[in-house]
């Protein structure tokens, strides 16, 4: 695309005063000093309030606040003039594996001689962790261990029954791998007489985490289920006991059905180009990038609203994106890049690296990644790779050679972190030299007091214009140390 980029109202001035013939001679700002002017501390104020407002809802992994400030970001590109970074379209999508409960599917029988007691999930039985999957046992018979603690000791014969024991935590890993080699279909635990308030407390708390979908790992098939009993229900089966000695058979059977459902969700990465101009040097790529999401509400309804993690960074890359605008096109292309799920893992930029997408020719070279850079004192910037580690580059060289210009008269450490955040996708998968700009933790890191009113604007700004610096120059011909 291509652009006149003197200002056009100072160009109809001369022109309607008679000057036309001088305009060649007007000289226009370097591109430098337009870019670094268009990143304005108000521009970077009205985004974060839009993007740490309490209706974003902390921008969870997944949520409609978070697909909202994708679409915020996405009209940011379009408006700027930016071509679409994805294929056809600014938003890249990528599947991760979703699995959860059906509640209602899953209950439990216990049948005694007068008659069958039905218990509900979530209610009436637990699951430890590791017990999900899915299972439909009927009527199986049920051993009496005794103490948990002591069911190491039993030999009993256990192969298709359900094991009881009495306590407050499962018997250790040992035991329950014993267990499942002699066949049993799991460990149903009931509280010991006199406990049990506090227990039956940790299980409805532990049900409430089981009720919201899980991603992290498939259906918990294999596991060796952990079914606890709170009081209520306990008793019955306390009664089907009676005086039964350890290790024997009770008269009762007991039936459960565990269903669990598993498909998939769409998650998004916002991604736009500002293509190169120079023939060859377009081919290559600089990635700048930062997560747009947070971990949105705790349970009591607070709002994590992420201002500096990483309202921040997202609110710089925006800023960036204006003083790119306003450069107009370098020799290289420069992709820039929102990606979600950082805080569950890294998701959006693994699945982005794991399978990048460029137009055709085109390839990556470096990446840039800021995430938290709006809080602690105004000189104070971190970056990793520093000299001691590694990984160190050329392209730490020239952030560290830019800083001064910005007020960070030395850029501190953070190879702690060079693991820690997105660019770490960047290296692994693609192997390209990353940098990471970060302004360190602090005392409202991953709490619902991450707010924007403790945000120092003018440092935001002041990290994206050295970003724009180092784009700068980073032109030459020869990337190298
Ligand atoms: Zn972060």
């Amino acid at each position: 695309m291509k652009r006149f980029w003197i200002p056009s109202l100072l160009l109809l001035t001369l022109v309607s005063t008679g000057f036309s013939q001088k305009i060649t001679s007007v000289p226009a700002l370097p591109a430098l000093e337009r870019g670094l002017d268009a990143i304005k501390i108000e521009n970077a104020k009205a985004d974060l309030h839009f993007l740490a407002d309490d209706a974003l809802g902390g921008r969870d992994t997944p949520s409609l606040e978070q697909q909202i400030a994708a679409r915020y970001l996405r009209a940011r590109l379009m408006r700027l003039g930016f071509e679409k970074g994805f294929k056809d379209t600014f938003i890249h999508p990528y599947q991760l594996p979703q699995w959860g409960m059906n509640a209602v599917e899953t209950h439990m029988t216990l049948h005694v001689k007068g008659g069958d007691f039905q218990w509900a999930w979530g209610k009436d039985f637990f699951y430890g962790t590791g017990s999900r999957s899915d299972r439909d046992i009927k009527q199986a018979s049920v051993v009496y261990l005794g103490p948990s603690s002591k069911a190491n000791k039993s030999k009993a014969k256990v192969e298709g029954c359900w094991v009881v024991v009495e306590g407050s935590r499962r018997p250790s890993r040992k035991t329950r791998t014993d267990l499942k080699s002699r066949g049993a279909h799991g460990i149903i635990l009931i509280p010991e007489k006199g406990e049990g308030e506090e227990i039956a407390e940790k299980q409805a708390s532990l049900y409430k985490r089981q009720l919201s979908p899980s991603w992290r790992e498939g259906p918990e098939a294999g596991g060796f289920a952990t079914i606890v009993l709170p009081l209520n229900t306990a008793d019955a089966l306390r009664r089907a006991i009676g005086k039964a000695k350890p290790g024997k058979k009770i008269s009762c059977k007991i039936s459960e059905r565990c269903s669990v459902w598993s498909g998939e969700t769409t998650l998004e990465n916002v991604i736009g180009i500002w293509p190169g101009s120079d023939s060859k040097l377009r081919n290559e790529v600089i990635i700048v990038s930062a997560h747009y999401d947070h971990v949105g509400k705790h349970e009591d309804g607070r709002i994590y609203n992420g201002a500096d993690d990483n309202g921040s960074g997202t609110t710089g890359l925006l800023a960036l994106c204006e003083g790119l605008a306003e450069y107009g096109p370098m020799k290289r292309t420069v992709m820039v890049m929102w990606v979600s799920a950082e805080e569950k893992g890294l998701w959006g930029s693994s699945a982005w690296t794991k399978n990048p997408w460029f137009p055709e020719g085109m390839g990556p070279v470096c990446n840039i990644n800021i995430d938290m850079i709006g809080r602690n004192a105004g000189d104070k910037l971190n970056i990793t790779p520093t000299k001691k580690h590694e990984e160190y580059s050329w392209l730490t060289k020239v952030a560290m050679q830019q800083s001064k210009f910005e007020g960070f008269p030395k850029l501190g450490n953070a190879d702690d972190y060079y693991w820690r955040s997105d660019h770490a996708s960047f290296r692994k998968n693609l192997g390209v030299p990353v940098i990471f700009l970060f302004a360190d933790v602090h005392e409202d890191y991953h709490k619902p007091t991450d707010t924007v009113d403790k945000i120092n604007f003018d440092k935001i700004t002041r990290v994206s214009r050295l970003v724009l610096r180092v784009l700068d120059q980073i032109q030459e011909e020869k990337l190298s140390n």
